[in-house]
């Protein structure tokens, strides 16, 4: 089937794909994206995804764009491509302008997508679990907006691959533990589950709130709450969580076992719990 992308209303194979040098997503990372998943034919929680897409325009002052235009042109283009297992990425930039920092007048927004067939993560790495290193989060200040400016989240997975491992944790230089290069994340800690409350420091992960969101349905004992680094060592189970990376059990840090060293009833319990969403929505 098709990998397709769309550029502002025409739709392309991938491979012929192309945006202006002058677009500021690429000349200022002045861009903002999401990522949606679909199972079995249908793009899961879209209207979450277009809700934050939303929010993180707004808090880049981009200028008034009709949301759910965007949102039908993905849908739309999500079923031409006719990939079941996709991974919807949708970026919409300020636009293109001749290369000035301060926001260029009247000029449209540039959005972007594409529909590429993904891999599900199920064994093996969901049944081994990951190890992962610890990385000092020196990312800029406003973590909450999920713009393009990923070089830091990138530097820090690729430490972790050359260190053998699969993904690095992001620590304030002060020891809070905030989130996965590309994930939020969870500490099991002496039967409560913990994880970063929602501030600029972190992105407002739909993964995570669908977490949460299982925790209350069954009763489940969770806090939002800081921890440091001691805490994520001591912790008896560690997972992350994210579109793509669903949950993913981490059981070993900087060459320390979590718990047993092995994949938890928790990890196992909320994966489970993920995917039961999944068919249910
Ligand atoms: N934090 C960061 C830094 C991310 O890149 C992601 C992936 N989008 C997440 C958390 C998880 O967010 P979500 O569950 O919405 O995919």
């Amino acid at each position: 089937m098709p990998e397709l992308a769309y550029i502002n209303g025409r739709i392309m194979p991938i491979e012929d794909a192309v945006v202006s040098v002058e677009d500021r997503g690429y000349q200022f990372g002045d861009a903002v994206y999401e990522v949606i998943a679909s199972y079995g034919g249908k793009m899961f929680c879209i209207k979450e995804h277009f809700v934050r897409l939303d929010r993180s325009m707004k808090e880049l002052h981009f200028p008034e764009v009709q949301i759910d235009e965007i949102r039908k042109a993905a849908v739309d283009l999500f079923s031409k491509a006719k990939i079941e297992r996709a991974a919807v990425y949708i970026q919409v930039s300020r636009g293109v302008s001749p290369r000035n920092h301060s926001f260029p007048a009247d000029i449209p927004v540039q959005v972007v997508m594409t529909v590429r067939k993904i891999e599900g993560k199920n064994p093996p790495i969901r049944e081994t679990g990951i190890s992962a290193i610890t990385v000092e989060d020196f990312r800029w200040g406003r973590c909450d907006i999920k713009t393009v400016q990923l070089l830091p989240n990138v530097l820090a997975k690729q430490k972790a691959l050359d260190a053998g491992c699969y993904d690095a944790i992001f620590v304030s230089k002060d020891g809070i533990v905030r989130e996965g290069s590309s994930s939020n994340l969870f500490i099991l800690s002496e039967g409560m589950l913990i994880t970063h409350p929602l501030t600029p420091d972190i992105l407002s992960g739909i993964t995570r709130s669908l977490v949460l969101d299982i925790c209350r349905e069954k009763e489940y004992p969770v806090q939002e709450r800081f921890f440091d680094k001691s805490e994520l060592y001591g912790a008896v189970e560690v997972f992350l969580t994210g579109t793509i990376t669903e949950v993913l059990p981490v059981v070993k840090i900087d060459g320390r076992p979590v718990g047993n060293g092995k994949v938890g009833p928790a990890a196992r319990m909320f994966q489970e719990g993920l995917l039961g969403r999944l068919k249910s929505e």
